[in-house]
C-alpha cells in the first residue's frame, strides 16, 4: 500500500478537551440532565457516567473530533434495533436531547464542537476487573458474540461503509502506518512478522467470507459482568457500538477471542475454544471463515497492540492508555505465536467438525523401509499412566531393542508434580528403541535437513521428523527412500533410552512439538497423524486407545445407582496415585488434599509389599490362628491409654461404629444414644439414625427414630455458643438431654461424637466439652465413644488420636478409613471389661473383618507412620499449610475462618462475615478451578462451604506451597 492510500497515516486521535465540569454544563444544556460525573476511561473518546440526584444513571458520550454525524447515527440506530431484540443481555439506549434528538452538537468554552449522545447505564462490573475467565464465562462470552451478530443480521447503514481503524480487513494498513510507533525494536519485527503471515493466509480465503454488520468490539472491556450465585462473574450487558462496521462476519469471534486471551495468556487456545464453544452453535461458521479466524485474531491483537502504542506516545498521561497497551502486547505475543493450522483445527474441534484431512500420506507410501532394522516383531511399550513399572516424570528402566512407543500415548514419564500448568505428555510421534549406533534409512524420499536432535525429511507434501538420530547425511541434500540417513543417538529424546522417535507432520514447514499438552492433543493428533503407516507398522497397533473419560463416566451412570455420587461435573479419568498425587490418564499430576483414606500416600509399596505378600500366603476368615492378626491388633492397642486394651476387627467406620453402639446397647442395657447434630457416622442401621448431617440427608432432624438425641454442634464459629465458655455451654445441652431423658425414666446407653468435628470441616471442640460430655454421659450410666475414623492415626500432628486434645479417655474408640490406606480395616478399641460384658450377647463374627490380608495392610499401615515420621510431617507441614491459609483469610473476605490442626484442616468459605452465610456455589466453584490449577480438593460441612484439607500424611512443602498459591491465585483472579 502507498502512503498516499493509506487512510491510518497521519491518522491520530486526540481526545476530546472536556473536562467533567464542562461536560456537566453541556448535558444540561442539551439534555436538560443534572447530576455528578465522572469520567470513564476511553481510547479516543471522552465519556463520563452520569449520576442524577434521582440515583438514575447514564453514559454521556463526548465524540472526538472528525467522527462523523452518521456514523454516530449508525450506532445509534444499532443500539435501538439490538435493545428492541430482546437478548438475555442488556444494551445502552440512546436518550433524546431537549430538542428530541438523540446527537446534540455542542461548542466548548474553547470553541471546540463535538457531538454528545447520552445513553442508558449497564449496572454490574465490567468483565476486565478479573484475573481469570472460566469456562462457562468464555462460553457466555462467545455467545453473547453470536447473539449480537445475528440481532445485526440484515442491518445496514450508508455510514458503515467506512475505514474503520478496528476493522480486521484494515488491520495490514494500520499496522503498517503505526509500526513506527511502537515502543521497541523487537516488538515492530515480530508485529510486522505476524501481521505478514496474517495478511498472507487471509488473501486466499478472503473472497469466500461472508460480509456482513457486526458489533467487532465483544470484549471484556466492553462487556459489563453480573454475579451468579457462585459468584462468577457472568456476562450480562454490552457496551460501545463505536467499533460497528459492515465486515467479514468471522471478525466478530475474532474479536472476543483476541480479547479474551489475555485471561489465558499461557493457554490462548484453550480459551479460544470456549468462546468459540459459545459462538459457532448460534453462527455456525464456513470451513473457510474457521481456517481464517485465527489470521484475523492475530490481526486484531496486532492492530490493536499497535495502536496502544501510538496512543501511549500521544498522550503520555493518559494512565488507562499506559495500562492497558502492556496488556495489549502480552495478549499480541500469546496469539501470534500459534501456527494457524493448530488453531483452525480447534476452532474446528469446537464446531464439532471432523479434523482436516491432508491427504498427502498414502502418495508417498510404497514398499517403506523400515526406519530402524531390528530383529522379530515389535514389542509395543507402554509408558501410559497406567503403566505398572513407571513413577510419574521417571525414564523406565532397560527397553528391549525393537520395543515401541506409541503415539498419541499420554506419557507418565512426562508428568510434571507440583504445577498447576499442564504437562506435554501427548507424544505425536512413534518411538522406535534400538541400540545406539544402529543405521537410520529415510523411509521415503525428499530433502534432508539437520535440526536440534536428528532430522527433518522434507517429502512431497509432508515433512517426516526423525529425531533422536546423529545425521549422516548431510544438511540440504536429496535422498532416495531407503537411503542411510544417520545413526540412532546415544541418548534418546525426552530423557528416554535410545531410540527414533518418527513424527509425520502434514503441514511442510510447520513447527510442531514432539508432544503436546492434552489440551491441544487432538488438534496436533490432527496435523502430526499416526505415521506407522510410513514405517511399515500395521496401523493402529503403535496407537495408544483414546482416553475417554465422559464415555466412561456415561457407562459409571448408567450402571451404577445415581445415589452413589462422584466429585467434579465432569471428572477427570484417575488410574493412578502417588503418595499426595492423583494423576489423569492424560498423565496431568493433581495435588490431593481430599483422601484421608490415603494416610500414608497412594499406592504406598510397603502396603503394597505386605498385601501381595499375604495374598500368595493366605487370606480367609478370621476364626482361625495366624500371627499378623494378633501383631496387627497389639500394635494398634499399643498406641492407645492403657485401658484401651482390646481390639475388635471389622472393615470399616460404618461396621466400627455399629459395633460400638452395640457393646454400648447391649452393656448398659439402655437404647438411647445422644450424638452431635450435623454428625455422619456411617450408612448401616444405627449409624445412619445418628447421623444427622444435613448434606447427607436435607431431612434428617426430622426422621430420626425415637432412641437417637442430637445434641448442639459444638461449633464454635458457627454454632450456638463461640465465647471463652463455650465448651461448657455445649456440654450443659449434653447434661440437660440427660436430663430430659432421665425424667421419662431413660438412660443414655451412649455419648458418640468426634472429637475434632470433622463433618463440619474439621472444627476442633471447645476446651472441656468432652471432658464434660463424658462425665455426664458416664455418670448417667453411659458409655463415651469417640469415632475416629476421620481424625485418628496421627493426621493432627500434635496429637495421635484427636481425643488426646480433649484431654480425655473414651470408653469406646472407633477407626477405619486411614487404617489400612484403602484396603477395607476398620476397629473397635475398647476395655476388656466392655469387650467380656459384650460377651452375654454371643460370639462376634465378620468373615473378613480381620482377614490375613486386612492385617497385614493394618500392620504396615502402622509401621510406616513410624518409620516415616509421618505424624512430625502432619504437625509440620499441616502447621504450615494453616499459616498459609490463615495468611490467605487475611487478604480474602470470603474466607470466613481456617478449622483444623495438623493435616485435618477447613477452609470455612462465607459470603459475609457477620451473617456467615454459607459460600456453597462459590465453594464447588473454587474447587473446579483448583482443579486446573492441580488441586483436588472438594467442599464438606452443612452448608457444602468448607474446603476440606485432609491431605495423605506425606504432603511436603513443595505441594502445600502448590495449594496454598492456587487458592490465593483463584480467590484474586476470580473463579
Ligand atoms: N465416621 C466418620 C466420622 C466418617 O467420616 C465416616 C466416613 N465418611 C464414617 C464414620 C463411615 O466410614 P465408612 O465410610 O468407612 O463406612
Amino acid at each position: 500500500m502507498t502512503e498516499a492510500s493509506n487512510p491510518f497515516l497521519g491518522h491520530e486521535h486526540r481526545r476530546p478537551d472536556v473536562d467533567a465540569e464542562e461536560a456537566a454544563r453541556l448535558l444540561r444544556e442539551a439534555f436538560g440532565v443534572e447530576g455528578s460525573l465522572r469520567e470513564l476511561g476511553s481510547h479516543q473518546d471522552r465519556n463520563f457516567l452520569v449520576e442524577t440526584a434521582a440515583g438514575e444513571r447514564y453514559v454521556l458520550k463526548v465524540a472526538r473530533e472528525g467522527l462523523g454525524r452518521p456514523a454516530l447515527e449508525a450506532e445509534n440506530a444499532a443500539m435501538l434495533r439490538t435493545a428492541a431484540a430482546g437478548l438475555a443481555f442488556e444494551l445502552p439506549v440512546p436518550q433524546p436531547a431537549r430538542d428530541g434528538s438523540l446527537i446534540v452538537r455542542a461548542t466548548t468554552a474553547a470553541g471546540a464542537a463535538h457531538d454528545l449522545r447520552l445513553v442508558t447505564w449497564i449496572e454490574g462490573e465490567p468483565l476486565d476487573r478479573l484475573g481469570y475467565l472460566a469456562p462457562p464465562v468464555l462460553r457466555a462470552h462467545g455467545e453473547m458474540a453470536a447473539r449480537i451478530a445475528l440481532a445485526l443480521d440484515g442491518f445496514d447503514h450508508p455510514a458503515l461503509d467506512r475505514a474503520l481503524q478496528w476493522d480486521v480487513r484494515h488491520a495490514g494498513s494500520v499496522v503498517e502506518a503505526l509500526a513506527p510507533f511502537a515502543s521497541t525494536p523487537e516488538r515492530r519485527r515480530s508485529l510486522e512478522a505476524a501481521m505478514a503471515r496474517a495478511a498472507a493466509a487471509l488473501a486466499p480465503l478472503a473472497p469466500r467470507l461472508r460480509v456482513a454488520t457486526i458489533h467487532q468490539d465483544v470484549t471484556d472491556v466492553n462487556t459489563v459482568g453480573r454475579r451468579d450465585a457462585a459468584g462468577r462473574l457472568m456476562p450480562a450487558g454490552l457496551i460501545d457500538f463505536g467499533d460497528l462496521s459492515r465486515t467479514w462476519l468471522a471478525a466478530e469471534l475474532a474479536v472476543t477471542i483476541a480479547a479474551d486471551a489475555f485471561y489465558a495468556l499461557d493457554r490462548p487456545l484453550q480459551a479460544a475454544r470456549d468462546v468459540a464453544r459459545g459462538f459457532l452453535p448460534l453462527v455456525p461458521l464456513t470451513a473457510d471463515e474457521l481456517a481464517a479466524t485465527w489470521p484475523m485474531v492475530v490481526a486484531r491483537a496486532a492492530a490493536v497492540a499497535i495502536s496502544g502504542d501510538q496512543q501511549a506516545a500521544l498522550e503520555p498521561e493518559n494512565t488507562y492508555v499506559a495500562q492497558c497497551r502492556d496488556e495489549e502486547w502480552a495478549a499480541f505475543d500469546a496469539v501470534a505465536v500459534i501456527p494457524f493450522e493448530l488453531a483452525t483445527e480447534v476452532l474446528r474441534e469446537a464446531a464439532g467438525l471432523e479434523p482436516t484431512r491432508r491427504p498427502v500420506v498414502s502418495a508417498a507410501l510404497g514398499a517403506t523401509p523400515p526406519v530402524v532394522r531390528t530383529a522379530g516383531a515389535p514389542v509395543i511399550l507402554d509408558l501410559s499412566t497406567t503403566a505398572t513399572d513407571v513413577l510419574p516424570g521417571a525414564a523406565p528402566g532397560a527397553v528391549p531393542a525393537g520395543a515401541v512407543g506409541r503415539w498419541g500415548e499420554s506419557r507418565l514419564t512426562d508428568t510434571l508434580l507440583d504445577t498447576s500448568d499442564e504437562s506435554a505428555t501427548v507424544h505425536l510421534g512413534i518411538d522406535l528403541f534400538a541400540s545406539a549406533g544402529t543405521s537410520v534409512v529415510a523411509p521415503v524420499a525428499g530433502r534432508v535437513r539437520r535440526v536440534a536432535q536428528g532430522i527433518v525429511i522434507e517429502a512431497d507434501g509432508f515433512d517426516l521428523r526423525l529425531d533422536g538420530v546423529d545425521p549422516t547425511a548431510d544438511d540440504d541434500t536429496a535422498i532416495e527412500a531407503g537411503a542411510a540417513v544417520g545413526m540412532v543417538s546415544r541418548h534418546g529424546p525426552d530423557g528416554l533410552p535410545a531410540h527414533v522417535h518418527v513424527q509425520l507432520v502434514t503441514v511442510p514447514g510447520l513447527e510442531a512439538p514432539r508432544r503436546t499438552v492434552p489440551s491441544q492433543a487432538a488438534a496436533w493428533q490432527a496435523l502430526c497423524p499416526d505415521p506407522s503407516a510410513l514405517i511399515g507398522l500395521a496401523p493402529g497397533v503403535a496407537a495408544a486407545p483414546p482416553d475417554d473419560a465422559a464415555g466412561l463416566l456415561d457407562r459409571r451412570d448408567r450402571v451404577l445407582a445415581g445415589v452413589q455420587v462422584h466429585y467434579f461435573d465432569a471428572p477427570p479419568r484417575i488410574e493412578r496415585g502417588w503418595r499426595h498425587h492423583l494423576v489423569d490418564t492424560r498423565g496431568r499430576a493433581y495435588v490431593d488434599v481430599v483422601n484421608n483414606v490415603a494416610l500414608l500416600g497412594h499406592s504406598h509399596p510397603a502396603v503394597e509389599a505386605a498385601v501381595a505378600r499375604q495374598l500368595r500366603l493366605l487370606n480367609t476368615n478370621s476364626r482361625f490362628l495366624y500371627g499378623v492378626m494378633v501383631e496387627f491388633a497389639e500394635a494398634l492397642a499399643a498406641r492407645f491409654p492403657d485401658s484401651l486394651d482390646t481390639v475388635l476387627l471389622v472393615n470399616t467406620g460404618s461396621e466400627a461404629n455399629e459395633l460400638a453402639l452395640r457393646l454400648a446397647r447391649t452393656v448398659t442395657g439402655s437404647d438411647d444414644v445422644l450424638c452431635v447434630r450435623g454428625a455422619y457416622h456411617g450408612w448401616t442401621g444405627a449409624t445412619d439414625a445418628i447421623t444427622t448431617s444435613p448434606l447427607d440427608n436435607p431431612r434428617a432432624l426430622e426422621t430420626r427414630p425415637a432412641w437417637v438425641h442430637p445434641v448442639e454442634a459444638p461449633n464454635t464459629y458457627r454454632g450456638r455458643y463461640r465465647g471463652p465458655d463455650a465448651g461448657t455451654r455445649y456440654a450443659d445441652d449434653v447434661r440437660a438431654t440427660i436430663t430430659r431423658l432421665a425424667r421419662r425414666g431413660r438412660r443414655p446407653a451412649a455419648f458418640i461424637a468426634e472429637p475434632l468435628y470433622g463433618n463440619a470441616g474439621g472444627v476442633v471442640l471447645p476446651d472441656g466439652y468432652l471432658a464434660q460430655a463424658y462425665a455426664s454421659v458416664r455418670a448417667a450410666g453411659g458409655m463415651a465413644i469417640a469415632d475416629e475414623v476421620q481424625t485418628g492415626y496421627a493426621r493432627l500432628g500434635h496429637f495421635q488420636w484427636a481425643f488426646e486434645q480433649q484431654g480425655v479417655v473414651p470408653d469406646v474408640v472407633t477407626v477405619a478409613k486411614a487404617a489400612g490406606n484403602g484396603m477395607a480395616v476398620g476397629a473397635v478399641i475398647t476395655t476388656r471389661a466392655i469387650a467380656d460384658a459384650f460377651a452375654a450377647e454371643g460370639s462376634f463374627f465378620s468373615s473378613v473383618g480381620g482377614s490375613p490380608v486386612a492385617c497385614a495392610a493394618g500392620l504396615a499401615v502402622l509401621e510406616t507412620i513410624d518409620r516415616e515420621g509421618l505424624r512430625e510431617n502432619a504437625r509440620e507441614v499441616g502447621d504450615y499449610v494453616r499459616a498459609g491459609l490463615e495468611a490467605i483469610g487475611l487478604r480474602h473476605r470470603l474466607v470466613g475462618a481456617v478449622h483444623g490442626m495438623g493435616l485435618y484442616l477447613g477452609v470455612e468459605l462465607v459470603r459475609d462475615r457477620e451473617t456467615q452465610e454459607p459460600a456453597e456455589d462459590e465453594a464447588l466453584a473454587i474447587c473446579e478451578r483448583m482443579r486446573e490449577l492441580g488441586v483436588i480438593v472438594q467442599p464438606t460441612g452443612d452448608g457444602n462451604n468448607v474446603l476440606k484439607v485432609k491431605p495423605p500424611l506425606c504432603l511436603d512443602r513443595r505441594s502445600a506451597d502448590l495449594v496454598i498459591d492456587a487458592l490465593e491465585r483463584t480467590l484474586t483472579d476470580g473463579w
